[in-house]
C-alpha cells in the first residue's frame, strides 16, 4: 500500500480522499493555490505545497508544479479528485511516466471514453444501447441535415470533448439546425479547442440514471447498483438519489451487470460510471466517467461502502474488497449540491462565511470544507456542500432530508439551500415524478 499520496485537487473532495487516507494510515500531501493557503483540506493533510496563484490554470492545472510537490514531498501516488486533472490522459501518462501511481485507469481508457464520440463506439461494440443518432463525428452541416432527416427531429448536437454539459445545443426543427450547429461548435471550440460534434436524437422525458462501476488489476469487474441524477439544471446535477424511484429490482440487475461486463471486457481499472438516460423502459448509454464522481457518497449510504479506499486499493495493484454477492443495498439515500450561489438568479456568491451550522443526527452526512470565518474564494466551481441523507425507504429519506435542510445555516453568503428546500416540496418530487428536464420546467414555472 501507499505511504504517501499527493491529493491534486481542493474543497469538499480533497478533504474526502484526505479521509479515506487517514482511515487507511496513508500520508497525505495537500496542495494549493495561493487563494486557498486557509482552506480546510490544507489544514488537514500531513504536508502542504502551495502550487501557484489562484487562476486553476496556473495552480491546480499545473503539471509541472504538481509533479514537483509530489517529488519534493516523496508521495507515492497522486489522487486527481473530480474536475481539474482527473481526465486528462497526459496528465495520467506523466504522473506514471516520473515514477509515481495514477489513482485512476489506465491514459488509455481515460482517453477512449473522454472522446465521447470513440466511446460510444467502444461500448457499443460491447453491447450497451446507445441513443439514435450520427455514426461518429458530424462532417459538416450539410452531414448534421441528412442525419437530422433521418433519425427525425428534435435532434441534440454535441461536442465530442464534451463535458459538465457544455457544447450541447437542441434543434427542434430543420429551420433550428445551422443555429444549434454553430453555438455547439462555438461553445465546445471554446471550452475544450476542439469543435468536433456529433448528433443524437434528443429524448423528451428521460431520467438520468448512471451505473456505479469498480474494476481491478485481477479481472474483478462489479456495481454498485444505479444513482437516479434527473434533477437537473443546464445539464447539471442538483440532486441524486440512490436507488432510482423509476426503476424496479430486475431493471437494477440488468443494467448493472451489463455496464460490469462492459468494464470487465475492455479490461478498466478503478472507479467509474457509465451514465444512460432510460426513457419507455429502455436505457440509452450517453457517457461514462472514468473517475469518482461527486454523487458517490449516495452509493457509499447504501452499499456502508468506501468507494474511494476501494479507488486507492485497486490502483495499488490490491484486488477489490468485495464480490458482487457481497455488495447489498440498504435503505435510500438524497443528496442535494449546495452551490454559493443566488436561489433564483444563479449569480455566484463567493465570500465569507459568517456562521455556520451543518446539521446532523442519524443518517446525515455533509461532505464540505467551510468553516465559519472562511472566505469563498471566486476562482474555482460554485459547490460548497453536499448534504446526503440516508433512510430505511424513501419516505424515511425524504423527512431527514426536510429536516436537515431547516438546520442548515451557511450564514454570509447567498447559497442554493432554499432552492433545495423549494424541491423537496413539491408533490412531483415526493412521489418521484420527474425527469431531465422537471427542474428548468419548475424554476421556469415559478420564476
Ligand atoms: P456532459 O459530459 O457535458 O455532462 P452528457 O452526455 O453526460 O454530457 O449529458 C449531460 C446531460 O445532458 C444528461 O444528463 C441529460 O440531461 C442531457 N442529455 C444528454 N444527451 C441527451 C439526449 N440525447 N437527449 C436529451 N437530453 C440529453
Amino acid at each position: 500500500m501507499f505511504e504517501k499520496v499527493l491529493i491534486a485537487n481542493r474543497g469538499e473532495i480533497a478533504l474526502r480522499i484526505h479521509r479515506a487516507c487517514r482511515e487507511m494510515g496513508i500520508h497525505t500531501v495537500a496542495v494549493h493555490s495561493t487563494a486557498d493557503a486557509d482552506a480546510m483540506h490544507v489544514r488537514l493533510a500531513d504536508e502542504s505545497v502551495c502550487i501557484g496563484p489562484p487562476p486553476s490554470k496556473d495552480s491546480y492545472l499545473n503539471i509541472p508544479a504538481i509533479l514537483t510537490a509530489a517529488a519534493i514531498t516523496g508521495a507515492d501516488a497522486i489522487h486527481p479528485g473530480i474536475g481539474f486533472m482527473s481526465e486528462n490522459a497526459a496528465f495520467a501518462e506523466m504522473v506514471e511516466q516520473h515514477g509515481f501511481t495514477f489513482i485512476g485507469p489506465t491514459p488509455e481508457h481515460i482517453r477512449i471514453m473522454g472522446d465521447k464520440v470513440t466511446a460510444k463506439q467502444t461500448v457499443k461494440a460491447q453491447g450497451l444501447p446507445t441513443v439514435p443518432g450520427s455514426d461518429g463525428a458530424l462532417k459538416d452541416l450539410d452531414d448534421a441535415k441528412k442525419v437530422a432527416a433521418k433519425i427525425g427531429y428534435p435532434i441534440l448536437i454535441k461536442a465530442s470533448a464534451g463535458g459538465g454539459g457544455k457544447g450541447m445545443k437542441v434543434a427542434r426543427d430543420a429551420a433550428a439546425l445551422e443555429d444549434a450547429w454553430n453555438l455547439a461548435r462555438g461553445e465546445a471550440r471554446a471550452a475544450f479547442g476542439n469543435d468536433e460534434v456529433y448528433m443524437e436524437k434528443y429524448l423528451e422525458k428521460p431520467r438520468h440514471i448512471e451505473v456505479q462501476l469498480l474494476g481491478d488489476t485481477h479481472g474483478n469487474a462489479v456495481h454498485f447498483g444505479e444513482r437516479d441524477c434527473s434533477i437537473q439544471r443546464r445539464h447539471q446535477k442538483v440532486i441524486e438519489e440512490a436507488p432510482s424511484p423509476g426503476l424496479n429490482a430486475s431493471e437494477r440487475t440488468e443494467i448493472g451487470e451489463l455496464a460490469a461486463d462492459v468494464i470487465r471486457k475492455i479490461g478498466y481499472r478503478g472507479v467509474g460510471t457509465i451514465e444512460f438516460l432510460y426513457e419507455n423502459g429502455k436505457f440509452y448509454f450517453i457517457e461514462m466517467n472514468t473517475r469518482l464522481q461527486i454523487e458517490h457518497t449516495i452509493t457509499e449510504m447504501v452499499t456502508g461502502i468506501d468507494l474511494v479506499r476501494e479507488q486507492i486499493r485497486v490502483a495499488a495493484g490490491l484486488p477489490m474488497s468485495y464480490t458482487q454477492k457481497e455488495i447489498t443495498f440498504t435503505g435510500h439515500a438524497i443528496e442535494c449540491r449546495i452551490n454559493a450561489e443566488n436561489p433564483e438568479t444563479f449569480t455566484p456568491s463567493p465570500g465569507k462565511i459568517a456562521g455556520y451550522h451543518p446539521p446532523g443526527g442519524l443518517d446525515v452526512r455533509v461532505d464540505s470544507a467551510l468553516y465559519d470565518g472562511y472566505r469563498v474564494p471566486p476562482h474555482y466551481d460554485s459547490m460548497i456542500a453536499k448534504l446526503v441523507v440516508h433512510g430505511s425507504n424513501r419516505n424515511e429519506a425524504l423527512l431527514r432530508l426536510r429536516r436537515s435542510l431547516e438546520e442548515f445555516v451557511i450564514g454570509g453568503i447567498d447559497t442554493t439551500l432554499p432552492l433545495h428546500r423549494r424541491i423537496i416540496a413539491e408533490p412531483d418530487f415526493i412521489n418521484g415524478d420527474y425527469d431531465i428536464h422537471w427542474l428548468e420546467k419548475f424554476l421556469a414555472r415559478k420564476g
